[in-house]
């Protein structure tokens, strides 16, 4: 019998929990949000962000730009934040548009107001990683000593998800479009982390039994146009030990862990 990870639950225990933790605060976190576009999926996750900071008692700034903002326009807005002392933390939106180096725009954020966690020297962990081990952790799943295979070198999430892994003693696999043999890789990990961007790439034949299989993957199905991860969720949950489902698995936890670092953040000053 599979065991489904509801990060909708845990995000909302980790939610009431930092949401006492800001009640006793002074100054009270403040997250300055920066989305540059119109990006639909975007916006949808910028609420999202929103709602959980009003939440949790932090005040909350969008600063929304048009698509055709500078990448001098962009790094302007981002040096005043950074030295804005009444601005706890800050997250630029992702994807930018094409013609905006996220790199130069991530080291531009100030490490100790940088929640997402994108600036190399970030003391932050990325917040879709953190969500990862935070469930995890909130289940009791041990990580060390575990094979672990990533699907997805993204530098938003499957890159940080891994380097995590091998930070907590695992060993990690990481697989991307041009492995050669996905499904032989797939089928040795303790835990599977799918972060690849393709509807139900996993398939049930793809997991060890018992496996915990967790699905980063957001997608819009063509034919219902419901949300769907990367993984076979119901195929796939007839042999793994643990899963994630979509929506209400990852989703909620990346949020979360958003909010965990911001309050971080702001009690550091
Ligand atoms: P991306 O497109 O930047 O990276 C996808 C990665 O998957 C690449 O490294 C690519 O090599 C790999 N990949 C693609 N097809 C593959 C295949 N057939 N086999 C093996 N590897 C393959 O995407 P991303 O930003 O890392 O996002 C991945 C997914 O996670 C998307 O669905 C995105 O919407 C979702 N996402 C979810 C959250 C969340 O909070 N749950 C946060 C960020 C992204």
């Amino acid at each position: 019998m599979v065991n489904i990870l509801d990060g909708r639950k845990i995000a909302g225990q980790i939610r009431a929990e930092l949401k006492e933790k800001v009640a006793k605060l002074d100054k009270k976190p403040s997250l300055a949000v920066i989305l540059v576009g119109d990006n639909p999926a975007s916006a949808i996750y910028v609420r999202e962000k929103m709602k959980a900071a009003v939440e949790i008692g932090a005040k909350f700034r969008l600063l929304k730009r048009k698509a055709n903002t500078s990448q001098r326009a962009l790094e302007r807005i981002i040096q005043d934040l950074n030295r804005n002392a009444s601005i706890t933390g800050i997250l630029v939106q992702k994807p930018l548009p094409p013609h905006i180096d996220d790199e130069e725009i991530d080291c531009l954020v100030d490490p100790a107001k940088d929640v997402d966690g994108l600036n190399p020297i970030s003391p932050f962990i990325p917040s879709t990683a953190l969500g990862v081990f935070e469930l995890l952790s909130r289940y009791a799943i041990k990580v060390e000593g575990k094979k672990v295979v990533v699907v997805g070198r993204s530098k938003l999430v499957g890159l940080p998800t891994a380097l995590e892994f091998v930070k907590r003693n695992a060993t990690v696999t990481i697989c991307h479009s041009k492995t050669a043999n996905l499904a032989a890789e797939t089928k040795q990990a303790d835990i599977l982390v799918v972060a690849a961007g393709k509807p139900r790439l996993i398939k049930r034949n793809m997991v060890k039994p018992g496996a915990v299989v967790i699905d980063v993957g957001i997608n819009r199905d063509r034919e219902t146009h419901k949300l769907v991860g990367d993984v076979d969720f119901e195929n796939v949950k007839k042999v793994a030990g643990y899963v994630t489902p979509v929506p209400g698995g990852v989703g909620p936890m990346t949020v979360a862990a958003l909010m965990s670092n911001l309050v971080q953040a702001s009690s550091q000053k």
